[in-house]
């Protein structure tokens, strides 16, 4: 849904500043009334100030009594978490439940910031088969709120030739923050033919692109390169440095002449990111079942370690030994695609319980599924619930029972514990909540009850109330 009116709004928030595109995609979907990014602080307390005095609710949601993961700002703890235009206004062991709007009990689950997947392919829609700018992709919003995810980054499925078609058929239309790296491939990764193509792999107009789109693409990415030579990586590096972003490898084919080592050493810079850590496909464990030492040295020198599941990059005979030896992932994600949404990666929820599974804690799950994918692709906004932060926040539920976790070769590890999504909001609304939990019960409203939400917390259902709020000045 598009409110025009935010029109003016937006063109506001970039007179002032320049903030990174994703505070003013969000601010521009969502956000009534988008603060100054500098002066958060100020302009709540006036906030503050301005709904006591018209008897106002000072705040739009309050999620009350969760234990809050925040690991940017070391909070593991009971706290009230409030909410007011689209951003997070309070965060105290107790805030009064009278000053908000809409109050949701939250006690007994987890409350983290919502979920920063950056592996997924979300290039749907342009029909093209047997492609990830095309059937491969999934359309984000079907696949994000669910398990609490609320900002994706396309793992490359276009390059500089058609990232824009990309970008208005899907990120623009999107209620996920989707974000992009762009792959060094012109064509991005529209198969083999493509994705082996070195004279379609040019530094110069995927660094232009990414410049003209500074903050949606958020890095570039090569994938899938069958042959010999170092071209693909050292052009995306090239691309990286003159954008200023970090580069994203899928390894592709395992050949004696590139190896992985050399990669991680050598090739590529601090900050770059090496995903499907855990696949085993190329020499990740050596031949006695110790990490690389190509890995080691790489993490050394700031090189980034990154999941990236999918249906053919995660073993246990991997995993298993790399984190008993210490070598956990920086980032938890998914590559979400249609090969690997049905597979042994299901999605976001279920890599991060296989690292529970495999004995890290909830809490440094968290911080590898929030803050620090968020810092790696230089979203430093994202990925914590400070006041003044995006409202993006995952409502969580750690189940315990008897649950079952598989790995790309259809192996299974058994485990007690178990997350699960109760309640997502995006941009300071509630856009999904599987029990209900933010709803009253239909028998204690009148009897001839309709719309029971209001737009001002309702993400899921406020397009048949329009809001009474008068638009801002
Ligand atoms: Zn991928």
């Amino acid at each position: 849904m598009r409110r025009k009116t935010f029109v003016g709004q937006i063109v506001n928030l970039r007179r002032i500043g320049n903030p990174p595109a994703g505070i003013t995609r969000a601010a521009g979907r969502r956000i009534a009334n988008p603060p100054q990014v500098g002066n958060l602080p100020h302009i709540f307390a006036l906030l503050m100030l301005a709904g006591s005095a018209s008897g106002q609710p000072n705040y739009d949601l309050l999620l009350q009594g969760g234990h809050l993961i925040d690991p940017k700002n070391g909070i593991s703890a009971v706290r009230d978490i409030a909410i007011k235009d689209g951003t997070v206004a309070a965060v105290a062991a107790h805030l009064d439940p009278a000053s908000a709007l809409k109050v949701v009990d939250v006690s007994g689950l987890y409350v983290t910031p919502g979920l920063v997947d950056i592996h997924v392919h979300f290039y749907a829609g342009t029909g093209e088969r047997g492609s990830y700018a095309g059937d491969s992709s999934l359309y984000p919003d079907g696949f994000t709120f669910r398990v609490g995810v609320t900002t994706v980054a396309d793992a490359g499925c276009s390059g500089w030739r058609n990232f824009e078609d990309f970008k208005e058929k899907i990120i623009d239309r999107s209620k996920t923050r989707v974000l992009a790296f762009l792959n060094i491939v012109g064509n991005g990764m529209r198969g083999g033919k493509y994705e082996n193509d070195l004279a379609d792999m040019e530094a110069a107009p995927a660094a232009e692109m990414a410049l003209r789109h500074k903050g949606l693409i958020v890095g570039f990415k090569t994938a899938h390169y069958a042959g010999p030579e170092w071209t693909p990586v050292e052009h995306a590096v090239e691309a990286g440095t003159l954008a200023k972003v970090p580069v994203m490898v899928d390894f592709g084919s395992d050949r004696p002449e590139r190896p992985i080592d050399q990669l991680l050493t050598k090739k590529l810079r601090p900050g770059d990111i090496y995903t499907h850590c855990y696949s085993g496909l190329r020499h990740e464990l050596d031949e006695n079942g110790n990490v690389n030492a190509g890995m080691i040295e790489g993490r050394k020198r700031g090189v980034i370690f990154d999941v990236g599941h999918g249906s053919g990059s995660f073993a246990w005979r991997i995993a298993v030994p790399a984190m008993k030896q210490g070598f956990l992932p920086d980032s938890i994600s998914t590559d979400l695609h249609v090969g690997s949404m049905n597979s042994s990666m299901k999605d976001m929820l279920n890599v991060m319980d296989k690292f529970l599974a495999m004995g890290m804690s909830v809490d440094e799950v968290i911080r590898r599924a929030t803050w620090n994918p968020a810092r790696e692709i230089q979203h430093e906004e994202l990925g914590h619930l400070s006041v003044g932060a995006p409202a993006d926040v995952a409502v969580l539920k750690l189940e315990t029972g008897k649950f079952g976790f598989t790995d790309m070769y259809g192996a299974r590890l058994q485990a007690g514990r178990k997350l699960t999504c109760e309640l997502t909001v995006r941009a300071g609304k509630v856009v999904y909540d599987t029990n209900g939990l933010s709803r009253p019960d239909w028998d204690k409203l009148p009897k001839d009850y309709r719309q029971t939400g209001d737009p001002r917390w309702d993400g899921i259902m406020p397009q048949r109330r329009q809001t009474q709020r008068p638009p801002a000045k």
